[in-house]
Formats: C-alpha cells, structure tokens, sequence
C-alpha cells in the first residue's frame, strides 16, 4: 500500500506543469496627477464610463494614476493567469508627425509604461504604442525594441492613422525585421472619440501582414449591433488568407459585444486563432450571456473578487478562455 502511495505520488510529480497564460489586452491610464504623463480629455472624464470606472480604483493610493496601478495589480494577482500585456496609448500627430494634443483624447506613454512594467516584471510584459504618422515612428521603435517591447499596440480611429497608408510601408517592415507583435485595434470602438471608423477596418491589416508582421486584430473586428458596417465578415476572410493574423477575445463578453461574440466563436478558424484579451478596466457583463451559460456558473462568476478572473471564466464557459490564454502566453512569451 505504501509502495502504491509513492508510485502514485511518483506520477504526480511527474506531471507537467500547465502551460502559462496571459491576457494581452489591459490597458495602463491615469490622468498625470503623479507625474506619469498620461492624459485624458475633458470628453472622457466628463463621460459616464469614466466616472463608473473611476469608482473602483479612486482613494487606492494618493493619486489616480497609483491608485491604478495598485488597483491593476491586485487583480492581475488574484486573476489565476500567469501575465498580463500592458498596453500604451499613442497620441494623434499632425501632417508634420508631431503631437496633436487637441485630437488627443487619451494617452499614455511608453516611458511610462517600461517604468510600471519594471516593478511589476513577474506579472507584466510592455506594450508599447506607437502611432506610425509620427515623424520618429521608426526610431522610436527600435529605441523601445531595445528596451524591451515584445508587442505595439495601434489604434487607427482614435489616433487617425491610416495603417494601409503606403507611407508607413518601412515601418511595417521594420516591424516585421523586429519580430515584434502588432496589436491593432479593429471594429466599432464606443469608448474613446472616433475620428474615422473607416481606418478600422480589418481590410487596413493587409500591408503590414503583406510586410510580414504578426497582427492581432483586437476585438476581431466586432461591434453592436447595429453598427455600420458590419466588419466582422472581413477580419474572417483576413483569417483565411494569412496564417500570420490573430483576433483578441477583448471586449467581447460585454453587453454590446455578445452578438458578435458568438457569431465570432460559431466559425472554427474565428476560435482557432483567438487569443485572450480582457480589455481591462472595461468589465465584462456575465448577464449577457443567460440563456447561453447555465445560470449557477453565471453565478460562480459574478462572485469571483478579480475582474480579470470573472472575464476569463466567463470565456472559459463560453469555450474560449484558457486555451486562448495560454495560446496568447506562447505567442507573446514562447
Ligand atoms: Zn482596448
């Protein structure tokens, strides 16, 4: 009997462990009150989803943007996923590539980004963003190549880019040299002001893959329903013609996502090549989901205490979780 015991514990610790997980889609923010140099409109502060964010994290630490920070951390902690891909924010530039602060409704910058990432570099990898109308695009990616950014994060309607753009063809390929993961944002966007929902087009992605980049198209072209147009026909005819194009599972599980959510998850290729995102500090919504998942595991969910762990339970169930997140880990980190 004993011989049995040790066997079996034998075999135990012969077990691999399971393979690490990430959520590639949490986003720094702050408003600058601590010296970080982020900013966000007055649009943005006055807006509704501002303030009902604001409400989780303020009175955290002395500051907004600690109190962030102290706030993200603590989830990332108690979420069960091994990292998170800390996101940027680039800003709008103008015809000449520099700063259009006027444009610019939210922004957090790289600096800022390689100082939080490296107090935290057991729980955080650096997304960078760099907004490639910017009249040191190239340089300013390799200066954060070289400090460690292993993905950029690009988001054509809110920074006004248009990422098809001849023009931009070097930086892409530059990109690509780097091996560097591209993060786009694609679909309709209804939490920063659009400039242009036309530059989020999924079709937008095909030079930089054409260049030879890895693109994950966040939100994989999703929207509302009701959103013109409907974008995600064409992130699913990009998925089949380049091995190279990856969607994000950010934002889907929120009450205006869940329509196109499943209709992203009913095509096998759409599953195939997800990856997990959570787009934190944007909650999910378990309830959009009744009828879809039994009510007792809606219910185990909305009691988890980390809003990184309830997102990706709720996608667990949904039978896009962990092995998006552990595919997301080995993409960024393998
Ligand atoms: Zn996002």
């Amino acid at each position: 009997m004993a011989l049995a015991c040790a066997e079996v514990r034998g075999q135990e610790q012969e077990q691999p462990p399971a393979p690490a997980t990430l959520d590639l889609h949490i986003h720094l923010f702050g408003t600058g009150d601590a010296g970080s140099g982020c900013r966000l409109s007055n649009r943005i502060t006055s807006g509704w989803q501002f303030n009902l964010l604001l409400s989780r994290f303020r009175g955290r630490a002395g500051t907004l943007d600690e109190s962030y920070v102290v706030t993200l951390v603590e989830d990332l902690k108690a979420s069960g996923l091994a990292r998170g891909l800390i996101l940027a924010q680039d800003a709008v530039y103008d015809a000449a590539g520099k700063p259009d602060w006027k444009q610019t409704h939210f922004f957090a910058p790289n600096d800022y980004l390689f100082r939080v990432v490296d107090q935290h570099r057991d729980l955080m990898f650096p997304c960078v963003s760099i907004n490639p109308n910017r009249a040191d695009a190239v340089d300013e990616l390799d200066r954060c190549v070289d400090k460690g950014a292993r993905a950029l994060k690009i988001h054509p309607p809110t920074q006004n880019v248009d990422i098809a753009d001849p023009k931009h063809t070097r930086f892409f390929q530059r990109c690509a040299d780097h091996r560097i993961l591209v993060l786009v944002h694609t679909g309709h966007e209804h939490s920063a002001p659009v400039q242009d929902i036309g530059l989020a087009s999924p079709l937008k992605l095909e030079p930089a893959l054409d260049q030879g980049c890895t693109v994950v198209a966040c939100h994989c072209g999703t929207g509302w329903p009701g959103d013109k147009p409907d974008m995600l026909p064409d992130f699913l005819t990009m998925l089949r013609k380049y091995e190279r194009l990856w969607g994000d599972s950010s934002v889907l599980c929120t009450i205006g996502h869940a329509a196109d959510c499943l209709r992203l998850i009913d095509d096998e290729l759409g599953r195939e090549r997800l990856l997990h995102g959570s787009d934190f500090p944007f909650p999910c919504a378990p309830i959009a989901f009744s009828g879809i998942v039994k009510q007792d595991e809606l219910t185990r969910i909305r009691t988890l205490d980390s809003e990184l762990a309830r997102d990706l339970a709720l996608k667990d169930a949904l039978g896009i979780g962990r092995t998006c997140a552990e595919r997301a880990h080995q993409l960024v980190a393998g």
